[in-house]
């Protein structure tokens, strides 16, 4: 007889994961092959991998990376490159060493630690709107109760998350102040110091989640909140290799303030032991090997040219429809208003099945359902100038006719939408 396995899930499997949108456009993608501008991957050439094949090789030749014990918090060289060179960018307080960074499988894996170790059941976590739909799913799964902040473009409004925190009381911040995902936002220095003082004020923890530090086009950035907090250590701080080398080495930092650290590590013991330190020594001798600066330079460049494909042809075929755009200053993404489209899903839909074009539809990124449902988020992450224009033209004719085909828009709206 067949197990009814759905009558054996637990509750969270039942009641907190969920399918989510990707699963169903991936799927429809699949079948139509879209001009991708939704992915936040880069292309696979540019991985540095012929850099690190003398690495993957030396592997073979340190049997102390094949034991589970070693390497509990992460390979050593590594963390202690990481944290000299944190702060010799200045950006974490000197109370930070290397015994206060746990490497972890990616910066996804470090949202599920904290979640374990901070989230319970209707622990309230105050979110930006929008904000990283895999974050938000993480802590959902932990029980989160969110509370949404409002954003502009320069990141949280400080009034807003003081207003969040007298009537919710929430015990967690999560936010992405470089770069955002979804909306490349940054958050101005003067924005953090009244973040930090409300967070001080209404004893909130604050998690900083910085993976698109590195993928800057400015020449600097405002300090990190762990760098402001300095002495007062509310802060856990992410960093990733995951844009700066491959998503696929899943090698990522946490830093973390030392009455927790203990506590993690005990936490890794129940889920995984330790993690693959062979990949960590890889990284670690790359790191060690190459010049950082020029290195972060190329990654720079190569993420700017594409950046500005896109936003070019989005000038070129988009802008003219009406369509509202950031215009980033790094990272991976643009994030955009659509007059006329009142449902973003149905048409990233109506996109990839008639237009063979895709991009991300924005209201998945809020925690609460009903928002940002005119909203896109475009990625330049693996376009060329060909695929820039060439989307770009298929979206503006998925565009058009999708407003014409739409019964729910008046003629004259119409008109307003497409031509004024
Ligand atoms: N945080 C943010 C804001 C992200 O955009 C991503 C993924 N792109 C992650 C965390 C997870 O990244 P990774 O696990 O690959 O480090």
């Amino acid at each position: 007889m067949d197990l009814n396995w759905e009558n054996r899930l637990s509750r969270m499997a039942n009641n907190r994961i969920h399918g989510s949108i990707f699963s169903d456009l991936g799927a429809i993608e699949k079948k139509y092959k879209p001009v991708c501008l939704s992915i936040g991957e880069p292309a696979t050439d540019f991985f540095p991998l012929e850099d690190m094949r003398v690495f993957f090789n030396a592997i073979c030749d340190r049997r102390d990376l094949f034991g589970y014990y070693p390497y509990h918090a992460g390979f050593t060289a590594l963390r202690e490159w990481i944290v000299t060179w944190m702060h010799n960018d200045g950006i974490v307080p000197s109370w930070v060493t290397s015994q206060n960074i746990v490497l972890t499988n990616g910066s996804q894996q470090a949202l599920s630690y904290i979640s374990d170790l901070l989230v319970d059941e209707e622990t309230c976590v105050a979110v930006e709107a929008p904000s990283y739909v895999e974050a938000l799913r993480t802590f959902r799964r932990a029980g989160a109760k969110f509370v949404e902040i409002e954003t502009d473009e320069n990141g949280i409004i400080p009034e807003s998350f003081e207003n969040v925190c007298k009537e919710f009381n929430p015990s967690i911040l999560y936010t992405i102040p470089n770069f955002q995902n979804p909306s490349g936002s940054v958050a101005p220095i003067d924005r953090r110091n009244t973040i930090l003082d409300i967070a001080n004020k209404y004893d909130v923890v604050i998690i900083e989640d910085d993976p698109y530090r590195y993928v800057s086009f400015v020449d600097s950035l405002p300090q990190t909140y762990i760098g402001l907090a300095n002495e007062n250590k509310r802060v856990i701080y992410l960093g990733s290799f995951s844009k700066l080398i491959a998503p696929g080495i899943r090698c990522g930092w946490m830093v973390l303030p030392s009455p927790i650290v203990g506590k993690m590590l005990e936490l890794r013991n129940t889920i995984e032991m330790s993690l693959p330190a062979p990949m960590q020594f890889v990284v670690s001798e790359f790191c060690l090997n190459i010049n950082i600066h020029s290195y972060l330079l190329k990654i720079q460049n190569y993420y700017k040219k594409r950046c500005n494909y896109l936003i070019s042809s989005l000038d070129k075929y988009m802008v003219p429809s009406g369509l509202k755009i950031n215009y980033p200053t790094g990272g991976l993404f643009v994030w955009s208003q659509m007059p006329g489209i009142k449902d973003d899903v149905d048409f990233v839909k109506y996109a990839i099945k008639n237009y063979g074009v895709s991009v991300m539809p924005g209201s998945i990124f809020y925690s609460k359902p009903g928002q940002g449902m005119d909203t896109l988020r475009f990625s330049f992450a693996r376009i060329d100038e060909e695929t820039a224009e060439e989307g770009c033209r298929r979206l503006a004719l998925a565009y058009d006719n999708y407003i014409m085909d739409s019964e729910k828009i008046k003629n004259e709206e119409r008109r307003s939408v497409i031509y004024e």
